[in-house]
Parts: C-alpha cells; sequence; structure tokens
C-alpha cells in the first residue's frame, strides 16, 4: 500500500515511546489522538511569542492573538465548508457545543407535546444533554433503533418523525461500532417535516471529509482533540438563520453589545454564543491539526484506514472465541470487540503490559451495550499513523490473554 506510514509516525514524538518496556502500540484514537509536532510547536510558539487575550485590547499582541483566532475560524469555515464564519462558534469540545446547543435550543423550541428524536448509538453526549432538556422542557425522547449489524433502521426513523418532532440529533459516525451513519439521508427526510439536524461529527472528522452545505447539515459539531489538535477546543457549526435565532447559551464578557442594568444587547454572530475568554490558543492548534491533514489528504488517509481496517478484521476474526459488535456495511476503522469468557478489563490489562494500548468499557454508549445485553467491549480505534505490524501485535496479545484466561 502506498502510504509512507513510517515518515508520518516521525511527525508523532509519543509514537515513539515505550510503554512497559515495549513500543507503544496506540490503538485508542477513538478517545483522543496524539498530536504531530506541528500541532505542538503552533501551542508552544503561541506561548512563546504571541500570547495576549483577543478582541479587547488595541495593543500588538491582542491584536496579533485576535488575528490568528479569526484565521483559525476562517479555516474550519474552509475545512467544513460552512458559507461564512459566523456560523463557526469555538467551543470547549463536542460535549460543550451539544450542551450549548440543547440549551439554546430547548429553551426556544421545547415545550410539552413536543419531541427529540436521538438515536440508540449515541454518545452520551449527544444524549444525556438532550434528555436533560426534554425533561426540563416537559418534551419527549424519541430513540432510532439500530440492527445486530449496527446499522440504523431507517423505516423505524421514518416512522418517528412526524409535527411533534422538533429536531433530530445523531452521530455521523458511532464511537463504539465504527457505523457510518446516512446523515444526507437522514437530513433530508427530516428536512421534509421542516426539522432540523444536529449531526455529532467527533468520530467523523479525522476520517472523512465533511462538507456541511452538501450535507445540508443545520447544526455540525466536533472535538479538536480527535482530530489530531488540542485539548479544550471544539466547534459548533450552525446555520446562520438557526444561530441568529436561538438564544445565548452562556452570559458573560464578549458574548455582550451594550450591558446595563436594565437589559444587556448581545453581539453579533458568531460572539454572541462565544461568552468569556475563549481558548484561543487551542483555536490556534485546531488551524494547524487541520492545515496536517489536508497535507496528507484525507483520501489518502481513507484509503489507507480502510485497509488497516480490513486487515484487522481479517486478523481478529481468526483469533478463537473473538467476536466483533458492528458489522455495518459501511463503518470507520474501529472494531469492538469481546473474548468469550474474558472480561474486557481482565483483557485491557495484559494488552496494557504488553504495551498495547486499548480501550475497555462502555465508550460512553451504554445503550449499546445494553443492545447486546454485554457490560462493555475492548475496542480498538485505529488512525492513519497506525500500521499492520501494530495489528499483528494485537493479535498476538489476544492470543497471550487467551493462554491465561481462556
Ligand atoms: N460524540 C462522539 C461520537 C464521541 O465519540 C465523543 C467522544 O468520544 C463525544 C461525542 C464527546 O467528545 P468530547 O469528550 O471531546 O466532548
Amino acid at each position: 500500500m502506498d502510504f509512507e506510514v513510517d515518515k508520518i509516525r516521525e511527525d508523532f514524538p509519543l509514537l515513539s515511546q515505550k510503554v512497559h518496556g515495549q513500543p507503544i502500540v496506540y490503538f485508542d484514537n477513538g478517545a483522543t489522538t496524539q498530536k504531530p509536532r506541528q500541532v505542538i510547536e503552533t501551542v508552544r510558539r503561541y506561548y512563546e511569542e504571541e500570547n495576549a487575550s483577543i478582541h479587547r485590547g488595541v495593543h500588538f499582541l491582542s491584536e496579533r492573538s485576535t488575528e490568528t483566532y479569526e484565521k483559525a475560524r476562517e479555516k474550519v469555515r474552509k475545512y467544513i465548508n460552512a458559507a461564512s464564519t459566523s456560523e463557526v462558534i469555538f467551543t470547549s469540545g463536542t460535549t460543550g457545543s451539544i450542551n450549548a446547543l440543547a440549551f439554546s435550543f430547548g429553551e426556544k423550541y421545547l415545550a410539552p407535546g413536543t419531541e427529540v428524536i436521538i438515536t440508540e448509538m449515541e454518545h452520551h453526549s449527544n444524549l444525556v444533554p438532550w434528555q436533560m432538556a426534554c425533561e426540563r422542557k416537559g418534551a419527549k425522547l424519541k430513540v432510532v433503533p439500530f440492527n445486530e449489524k449496527g446499522e440504523l433502521v431507517m423505516a423505524e426513523f421514518k416512522k418517528l418523525l412526524s409535527d411533534k418532532t422538533r429536531i433530530v440529533a445523531v452521530s455521523h459516525i458511532s464511537n463504539s461500532l465504527g457505523t457510518i451513519n446516512p446523515i444526507k439521508e437522514i437530513i433530508r427526510l427530516a428536512h421534509k417535516h421542516e426539522v432540523p439536524v444536529l449531526v455529532d461529527g467527533a468520530q467523523a472528522l479525522p476520517h472523512e471529509s465533511i462538507d456541511v452545505r452538501d450535507l445540508d447539515a443545520d447544526f455540525y459539531v466536533f472535538s479538536g482533540h480527535k482530530v489530531y489538535g488540542p485539548n479544550g477546543i471544539g466547534v459548533l457549526y450552525g446555520k446562520e438563520k438557526w444561530l441568529y435565532d436561538l438564544p445565548p447559551y452562556q452570559g458573560g464578557g464578549d458574548m455582550v453589545d451594550c450591558v446595563t442594568f436594565e437589559k444587556t444587547t448581545y453581539n453579533q454572530l458568531p460572539f454572541k454564543f462565544e461568552a468569556g475568554t475563549m481558548n484561543y490558543i487551542g483555536a490556534a492548534g485546531l488551524a494547524a491539526a487541520l492545515d496536517y491533514i489536508s497535507g496528507i489528504g484525507l483520501d489518502r488517509i481513507r484509503e489507507y484506514e480502510k485497509y488497516l481496517l480490513e486487515y484487522a478484521t481479517m486478523k481478529l476474526m481468526t483469533v478463537p472465541g473473538l467476536e466483533i459488535y458492528g458489522n455495518a456495511a459501511r463503518k470507520i476503522s474501529i472494531i469492538s470487540f469481546l473474548l468469550d469468557g474474558i472480561h474486557p478489563y481482565d483483557a485491557g490489562m495484559v494488552l496494557d503490559k504488553l504495551g498495547i494500548a486499548v480501550r475497555t468499557g462502555t465508550h460512553c454508549t451504554q445503550p449499546v451495550m445494553d443492545h447486546f445485553k454485554i457490560t462493555g467491549t475492548l475496542r480498538a480505534s485505529m488512525a492513519f499513523y497506525n500500521t499492520t505490524g501494530e495489528i499483528d501485535r494485537l493479535y498476538a496479545g489476544l492470543h497471550r490473554v487467551r493462554e491465561m484466561f481462556g
């Protein structure tokens, strides 16, 4: 396969580490990704040369910092093909974005007799905030089920859509099953009922190219740290008409126009939704991460990760007693699995001693585990810096686990 993975790995300092005396195999990319030097350098340089609070200063550093921040916003806009930078709100991450929207949207549009549609495979981040909003406003949460392969049952979705539906909140890609959901079709169907759609893109940004206008998504959210950028930065994209219409989520500095004790008027978009001192250094780091990915090219990334997924699936399926959860026709390089009769934590701990980092547990998708009547899985989530050699080590490690517990 024509992909210079060894050269790419040189950009990621952490990948040359040893864990328990073994070269690390990092297969926990669904939880967070490692950072290339280009991102680390951007953040370091910012602190050393540029740091000053944005938007509220006339001095040199503040103006330069503001410029960098707004350039990062433009970079995100271009990357997801939003129509305007007014539609790109920086947040603390996917969770921050969804909580902001669930609160703001809930305040304006949810009431007794209305409904919110989510799916059975949502991360808790795209479930609990909507549940809270529904509880607060007396609305109902409706859930689209998935089938045994881990694909959404679209016929059920169509049945749930009604004139009571106020919003659909759905993940683009499931973090525990790897399923790529038919987002465009979901949006098309919802729009037929004039219902807006929030897409949780936390797992999609690192693997797919995103065009919010082509999808016609009303809201699209993601986290910087899952896309090779820094922690504590994320994005809430919203169509201008929606962001204009919705009330602000948090009050504070910068999101205001004029403040008196009698009344406060709000700043224009996108600042209306950015209260307080924003994570401007995180935004610059995120811009560097997007540049880095563009430099490799998402088409090449997708092709290589598909190859890793096929290789890993083929190998793991030959491990006796191993069952994979999530076998959708369209999925990313995430494999959730169990070894018959072996607790995932036991297996995960043995793998750790062999230098292999996988995630164990519910992956913040308890309803997915309930669906399969299991308490958790092991999850290997692969990125473009992983190798088939590392998959071979996982394969050997699973045999070792079986020898110990099988
Ligand atoms: N949504 C999905 C699909 C995820 O995979 C995650 C994190 O694993 C989240 C939301 C929450 O992301 P964050 O913790 O960065 O806010």
